[in-house]
C-alpha cells in the first residue's frame, strides 16, 4: 500500500514532513520518500488532508480490572487495587469470567479506537487470569503485551527472612503462556523472590515508588529503599517512580526504562511523576493508562495531563516521544516509529477536524487537541484495523 504526499512524523525524533510517499509491505514500512510511484496493482492512497503519525505504545495498563469502572472512586490506592485486600480483587473475584473478558475485550477495540496499537498490560490470576486476557483479544488486531504474575505474595516475616520464593517451577509455567512478569512491587517478595525474577528471560517490569506509603514500607521492613530492592528483579522498566529521588532515577537509567502514569499518579498517589527530572537523569520514558478501573485507556487524555501536568517543563515532541517512540524502546519493540523496516503501525488524523483546523504545529496538535474523533484510521501491521483510509 502507498500513502501518497502525506504529512508524517518520521523517524525516532518525530521530525514533521509536510508532504512525504509512505509505503508499507509485509507489514512493515518499506519506502519513505518525497515521491514513490505506484508498483503495478499497489493500492494508493491519497494522503492530502492527513497527518500519520505512529500508532501509540500505552506502557502500563489493568484492562482486566474494565468492569469495575470508578468502583470506590475517591478512595486510595490500597483500599481500590491492593493486591491482597484491594476492592478490585473482591469485585473480579465475584465476576463471571466471560463476563470480565467481555469488557476486556471493550477496552481492546476503545484503544485501536483511539489510536493505541500496541499495549503492555499487567495481568493478575496466573495461568488463567493470561488465557482470559488473550481470550479478550481474540479477533482484536490491537498487539497485546501480556505480563503475567504467579499471585504469589510473601508477606513481612517473610521477606525479613529472605525467605525464598515457592516452588520456581509456578514461574516457569507461567512464562510459557505470557510474554512476561509484571510484579505487583517489591514490598510483597523477598529478595531472594526479585533476584528470581531477574532469571528470567522474558519481559521484566515491575510498580516502584508509587506512593509514600509504598517508600516508607520498603524501609520499616527492609531498611531499603523500595526503588533499590525493585531494581533486584533487573526490570526492563520500572512502572510509576513518582516518589523516586534524583539518584534513584539515576540508578535506574542504567538498567531500565521508566513508565509513568501521570493522570493514575494524580489520583491514587496524589502527586505528579517528575517527567522533567526523568529526562534529565537518562532516563527512557514512556506512557501507561494504569487501570481502568480509574482512567479510560486513552493515550490523548494521558498526553495532554503529562504535557500540561509538567509545568512547561517538557516540549510537545517529548511528551508525543513518549507515547510512542519511547514506549517501543521500553518494551523492546520494533513498534512505534515511523521509519523503514519498523512495523507499519499508524494512525492517520484529519489534519482539518474542526478541532485540529489550522494545525500551526502538529506535535501540539496532537498532544493536547487530537482525540479518537479526528482519527480517520488506524493501522497495525499495514493493514487499516479501524475507520477506513
Ligand atoms: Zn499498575
Amino acid at each position: 500500500m502507498l500513502l501518497r504526499g502525506i504529512a508524517a512524523l518520521l523517524g525516532p525524533d518525530l521530525t514533521y514532513a509536510p508532504s512525504v510517499d509512505i509505503r508499507t509491505e509485509g507489514g512493515m514500512f518499506a519506502k519513505i520518500a518525497p515521491r514513490l510511484a505506484p508498483d503495478a496493482g499497489e493500492r494508493a492512497i491519497d494522503g492530502s488532508g492527513l497527518l500519520a503519525s505512529p500508532g501509540f505504545v500505552n506502557c502500563h495498563t489493568h484492562i482486566g480490572d474494565s468492569i469495575a469502572k470508578d468502583v470506590a472512586a475517591g478512595t486510595g490506592v490500597d483500599e481500590r487495587v491492593h493486591p491482597v485486600y484491594g476492592v478490585k480483587s473482591r469485585v473480579l473475584g465475584g465476576t463471571d469470567p466471560g463476563q470480565l473478558a467481555a469488557f476486556m475485550a471493550a477496552s481492546c477495540r476503545s484503544m485501536l479506537a483511539g489510536g493505541t496499537t500496541t499495549f503492555a498490560d499487567f495481568r493478575e490470576g496466573g495461568i488463567q487470569g493470561v488465557s482470559l486476557l488473550r481470550r479478550a483479544c481474540r479477533g482484536i488486531p490491537v498487539r497485546a503485551v501480556i505480563l503475567g504474575r504467579t499471585d504469589a505474595y510473601q508477606d513481612e516475616g517473610q521477606i525479613r527472612e529472605n525467605q525464598p520464593p515457592e516452588a520456581g517451577g509456578a514461574l516457569g509455567d507461567l512464562l510459557e503462556h505470557c510474554d512476561g512478569v509484571g510484579i505487583s512491587g517489591a514490598n510483597e517478595h523477598s529478595d531472594a523472590a526479585l533476584a528470581q525474577y531477574s532469571k528470567t528471560s522474558k519481559l521484566r517490569a515491575i510498580h516502584a515508588a508509587e506512593t509514600d506509603h509504598s517508600v516508607q514500607e520498603s524501609l520499616r521492613m527492609t531498611g531499603r529503599g523500595e526503588v533499590e530492592r525493585a531494581l533486584l528483579a533487573r526490570p526492563h522498566f520500572l512502572v510509576h517512580m513518582t516518589r523516586a529521588t534524583v539518584p534513584e532515577l539515576e540508578a535506574a537509567s542504567s538498567i531500565s526504562g521508566v513508565v509513568a502514569c501521570p493522570r493514575s499518579n494524580m489520583v491514587l498517589g496524589g502527586r505528579m511523576p517528575d517527567l522533567r527530572g526523568m529526562v534529565g537523569a537518562g532516563c527512557t520514558v514512556a506512557l501507561g493508562t494504569d487501570n481502568v478501573m480509574v482512567n479510560s485507556p486513552d493515550m490523548f487524555r494521558e498526553m495532554e495531563f503529562a504535557w500540561k501536568g509538567a509545568g512547561g517543563g517538557l516540549a510537545a515532541p517529548d511528551v508525543l516521544r513518549m507515547a510512542t517512540v519511547n514506549g517501543g524502546r521500553v518494551l523492546g519493540m520494533n513498534v512505534g516509529v515511523i521509519r523503514e523496516g519498523a512495523a507499519a503501525d499508524y494512525i492517520l488524523l484529519e489534519r482539518h477536524h474542526v478541532d485540529l483546523d489550522i494545525m500551526h504545529d502538529p506535535h501540539a496538535a496532537l498532544v493536547h487537541r487530537a482525540g479518537p474523533g479526528s482519527i480517520r484510521a488506524v493501522a497495525v501491521g499495514g493493514r487499516i484495523v479501524h475507520g477506513r483510509a
